[in-house]
């Protein structure tokens, strides 16, 4: 039997919006909030109060999300209070609507109202739900580096196979490349098209209930002689570790022009995103140089914000994937500079102009802002050197080792494979952990690893 419980006209106060004399200041919402629970299943089939979910506890659950911060939107609010109720027993669908009383002359509230299925969110979590760690435990003998895709994996497949994997990042949010993709990606199989957060979420999830942790820090150096050897700076300094195997999933990160002005016009002009309160872009002119994926993706972000954009790329076609090239050729508010260098940013005390060579020709495109998303660089300065090919990736053999080490493994976009892909990397760090749980089976008597 399906029922649904519910607590209507809940007022609160909220720090919430997006206006000036909304910061800082609390308002009065209104809240109406239903969950639907399963009651065939336990524990809500006993009738006694302390195994269902009462009307305190979703209040309680309320009060506790909107007194937590500032909420910009209301559908944020709503859609956090959702998340949350989902999280009660048996508790299979919450729908949840905030009203701002007052707000709009003439009407006695507004607001927007959601409804989440845990079907949708079952395999979501929010960032706070990590586990995160601060001392290494000594029952970890796989230290995974990097909490992208591929390192997330990892430790899903590790716990899988009987072994507890500890992920280290410096965060403070996981995910990696996932946080820059905004549009939705298509090619997941058996997915419906997920934006890069979403998917994040629903592996964080899963990361979480494959009992994954988070180690806070960045590496600074790994080699490995009988036994990997790990130099990490994490907040309380630097600890050295010697697990008895190590993944390394460190992936990617943007590459810079390295041209006049770009330093100096960085937060002057040259953004750092194009995906935050896009709304700010509306008929301005802005330049995105790079002919890749994040180039064209944010190229497009920023056109449907009604910005007018300027693709400047090297080549005489994007290298990007066929969606969004289609996607950019068709846009009103896109013209593209091929074959098209980046010399320079000029202005006075914001960027006005990007210097080009244009087939040998120097031209000025005057701007309001400019965007650079030119590719990556893999993250890999604290590997060894011995592990690491001219372009600074950790190619691996067959058993996914890497250069002449046994216990010294590496999946996802760090290893180079021409192609970066969720899939690509999520099914190479399955293989590569695979690879690893039979080392250490084998190895099983290798030594815990020391802080
Ligand atoms: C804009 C854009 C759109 C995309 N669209 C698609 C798409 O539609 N479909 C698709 O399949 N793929 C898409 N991709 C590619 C896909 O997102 C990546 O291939 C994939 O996420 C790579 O995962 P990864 O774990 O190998 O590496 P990354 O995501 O790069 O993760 C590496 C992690 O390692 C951490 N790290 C780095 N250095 C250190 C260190 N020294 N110590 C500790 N940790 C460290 C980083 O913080 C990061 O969290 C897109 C990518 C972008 C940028």
């Amino acid at each position: 039997m399906i029922s649904r419980i519910f607590v209507s006209g809940l007022e609160l106060s909220a720090y919430l919006g997006v206006y000036p004399h909304e910061q800082g200041t609390t308002q009065t919402i209104e809240l109406y909030l239903e969950v639907e629970t399963d009651d065939s299943q336990p524990p809500n089939g006993a009738d006694c109060l302390d195994r269902t979910v009462d009307y305190d506890r979703i209040a309680d659950t309320a009060r506790s999300v909107v007194g937590a911060r500032h909420f910009k939107l209301v559908e944020t609010l709503a859609e956090s209070i959702a998340r949350r109720l989902l999280q009660l027993p048996a508790t299979i669908a919450a729908r949840v609507r905030v009203e701002k009383l007052d707000c709009v002359g003439g009407a006695r509230s507004a607001g927007a109202e959601v409804v989440f299925h845990r079907t949708d969110v079952f395999c979501e979590v929010i960032d706070d739900e990590i586990p995160t760690v601060d001392t290494l435990s000594t029952d970890r003998s796989l230290l995974i580096i990097g909490g992208g895709v591929a390192g997330l994996t990892a430790a899903i497949w590790a716990h899988r196979l009987g072994h507890r994997a500890l992920v280290v990042d410096p965060g403070p949010l996981l995910g990696g490349q996932l946080l820059a993709v905004h549009r939705s990606m298509p090619d997941i199989p058996a997915m419906p098209p997920l934006t890069g957060q979403q998917y994040r979420r629903r592996l964080l999830a899963h990361f979480v209930r494959s009992a994954g942790q988070h180690l806070p820090g960045r590496v600074i150096s790994a080699r490995c002689d009988s036994q990997p050897l790990v130099e990490l700076e994490v907040p309380a300094g630097r600890v050295a570790l010697r697990p008895s195997a190590l993944l390394i999933c460190s992936g990617l990160r943007r590459r810079q022009l390295r041209v006049a002005g770009e330093q100096e016009f960085f937060g002057r002009g040259i953004l750092a995103s194009a995906s935050v309160d896009t709304f700010r872009f509306k008929d301005r002119r802005i330049v995105v140089i790079g002919g890749g994926d994040a180039a064209l993706e944010n190229a497009l972000i920023l056109a449907d914000a009604g910005a007018k954009v300027t693709l400047c790329y090297r080549r005489a076609e994007p290298s990007a994937r066929p969606q969004f090239a289609t996607a950019v050729a068709q846009h009103p508010r896109i013209t593209t500079e091929a074959c098209c260098r980046v010399l320079g940013f000029d202005g006075a005390a914001e960027l006005e102009r990007v210097r080009i060579d244009r087939q040998g020709e120097q031209a000025m495109l005057a701007c309001d802002g400019a965007l650079v998303r030119i590719g990556w660089l893999p993250n890999s300065e604290f590997a060894c050197e011995s592990w690491r090919d001219a372009g600074g990736f950790l190619p691996v053999g067959p058993g996914f080792t890497v250069g002449n080490s046994t216990a010294v493994f590496a999946a996802g976009d760090i290893t180079g494979p021409g192609y970066m892909s969720v899939v690509g990397s999520a099914g190479m760090a399955a293989s590569a952990t695979r690879a690893a749980c039979r080392y250490l089976d084998a190895h099983a008597t290798a030594e815990p690893p020391t802080p």
